[in-house]
Formats: C-alpha cells, structure tokens, sequence
C-alpha cells in the first residue's frame, strides 16, 4: 500500500496543485494532503480555511484526506506511516530549492523519499501568489482556481470573511 504526503502551503489551492493531487491520487493508494501552519510566513487564508478548501475541492477523490500539520514534515510523514512525499516542479526556479529540501529530508530522514510530478503545461505559470495578486487588484481568476476558491478570495479581499 503506497501512502503519499503532498505538502505545501495551499494560500490557496490553485488548478495546479489540484492538477498535482488528481496525478499523484491516481498513482497512490492513498494520498495525504499536508497543509503547513507556518508561523513564519502571514498566510491570506488561516489554516482551517486552507484545510476546508482543499477538502472541499477534493470531495469526490474517495483516496485523498487533507490534514494540517506544524513541525518537520518528516516526522508528519513517519507519523502517518507514509512512503513519499510529493512535490509539484514548475520551471528550473523550483528545482533547486525542491532538490535541497528533499535532499536535506532524506539526511535527516533516510527512509523518506520525495517524488516530483511536473506540472502539466497548463499551469506551469501558475501559484498562489499571482493569483492573490491579481484578485487584489479585482481581477478575474476564474482560469486559476476553482469558482468555489474565487469566490473566497474574492470575499476575504472585501473584508467579508
Ligand atoms: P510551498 O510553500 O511549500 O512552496 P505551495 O503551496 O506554494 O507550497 O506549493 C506546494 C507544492 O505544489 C510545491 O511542490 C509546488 O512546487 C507545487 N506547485 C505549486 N503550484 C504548482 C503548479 N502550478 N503546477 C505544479 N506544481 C505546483
């Protein structure tokens, strides 16, 4: 039984991690998506918002639950009796910090490993940060994200949320 961990931040889940998480779902026996409450950075959505939004886009993936989780996420990946982490590769710009990260994990971790998916073509530009960008500025982000995700951004940038 193969058990994945797809970590990230999710501020908020764009079409290309949900492009990641339907690939690696498919290939996985069971998926974990690992939202990260990170002190360190100040994130749009808390991680309560982060985690609904996931579950909520993920509903109809019976292999696929999504979990929060702080500390070291190879001590969340050994916890869950995972086997790999998945991490999602854009452009060159990803690679190098994404090979010190799972290069540093399997040092302190050695029987984690990391697989990399790369991104479909589509939403090789895409991230989160863009697309808070351009929502900040009122424009349209029904190409990056799913209609329930827009109208969420939408509402936290008008203060209703
Ligand atoms: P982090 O803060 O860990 O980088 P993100 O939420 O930004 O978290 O991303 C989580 C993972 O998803 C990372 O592996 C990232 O490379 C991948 N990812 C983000 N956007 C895309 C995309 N458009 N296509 C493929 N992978 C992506």
């Amino acid at each position: 039984m193969a058990v994945g961990v797809y970590p990230g931040s999710f501020d908020p889940v764009t079409y290309g991690h949900f492009d990641i998480i339907q690939r690696s779902a498919a290939i996985m026996d069971r998926l974990i998506v690992a939202v990260l409450n990170n002190s360190s950075k100040s994130p749009l959505f808390s991680v309560e918002e982060r985690v609904n939004m996931l579950i909520d886009v993920t509903k109809h993936l019976p292999n696929v639950e999504v979990q929060a989780f702080d500390g070291l996420l190879v001590d969340f990946v050994r916890k869950n009796h995972a086997d790999v982490i998945v991490r999602g590769l854009r452009a060159v710009t990803d690679f190098e910090y994404e090979l010190q990260l799972s290069q540093t994990n399997r040092v302190i971790a050695p029987g984690v490993d990391t697989i990399f998916l790369t991104t479909n073509l589509k939403y090789s530009y895409l991230s989160s940060s863009i697309v808070k960008e351009i929502a900040m500025y009122g424009g349209d982000i029904s190409a990056f994200v799913h209609p329930s995700i827009a109208e969420k951004i939408r509402a936290k940038f008008a203060g209703e949320s």
